[in-house]
C-alpha cells in the first residue's frame, strides 16, 4: 500500500489524504455498525491521527453515544452523509470507514470484532483474527496482524 492514501465521501464534497501508516484494517459486526453502515458490518481502518488530514469539504461531526464516559465523534459529509471516520477523544488513531477510500481494490481486513452478532451467513476466513466481542488485546494482535500482511 503505497501512501499517501486518499478518499472522500459518495458526493465528493468531503476529501481526505492518509499520509501515515495506517495501523489495522478489521471488519466490525457490532449491532452499531450494521446500523451506521446501514449493512451487514463495518469496515474500519486505524489511521493514525497526525498521519490523516481533511483537503476539503464540509465535514459534520455526531456526537456518537457509547457505554463509557469517553467522548466518540462521528465524521461524516454535511451534503451527502457518507460516514468518514469515528474519532474517540485521546485515542491515537481515528477508525476510518475504510470504504470511502479511492483504492478499495486490496483492502483485505486480517480479522472480524464482535463475531457475537455478525449475520448467520457470514463465512470467515480461516486465517482470519476472530473476536466475539472487542479485543481484549487493546487490538495489539490486529495491529501485528496488519503490519506483517502490509509491510513484509
Ligand atoms: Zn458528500
Ligand atoms: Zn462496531
Amino acid at each position: 500500500m503505497k501512501l499517501p492514501l486518499r478518499g472522500g465521501c459518495q458526493c465528493g464534497a468531503v476529501r481526505y489524504e492518509i499520509s501515515g501508516k495506517p495501523m489495522a484494517l478489521y471488519c466490525c459486526h457490532c449491532a452499531t455498525c450494521q446500523q451506521q453502515s446501514s449493512s451487514a458490518f463495518g469496515m474500519s481502518m486505524l489511521v493514525p491521527r497526525d498521519g490523516f488530514k481533511y483537503l476539503k469539504g464540509a465535514v459534520a461531526a455526531f456526537s456518537i453515544p457509547t457505554d463509557s464516559k469517553s467522548k466518540k465523534l462521528g465524521h461524516f459529509c454535511g451534503d451527502c452523509g457518507t460516514r468518514i471516520a469515528n474519532d474517540t477523544a485521546g485515542k491515537p488513531a481515528l477508525s476510518l470507514k475504510a470504504g470511502t477510500l479511492d483504492d478499495r481494490a486490496k483492502l483485505k481486513p486480517v480479522g472480524h470484532i464482535w463475531v457475537k452478532s455478525a449475520q448467520d451467513w457470514m463465512i470467515f476466513d480461516e486465517d482470519a483474527l476472530i473476536y466475539d466481542g472487542a479485543p481484549d488485546d487493546g487490538y495489539f494482535a490486529l495491529m501485528q496482524r496488519y503490519a506483517d500482511q502490509e509491510y513484509a
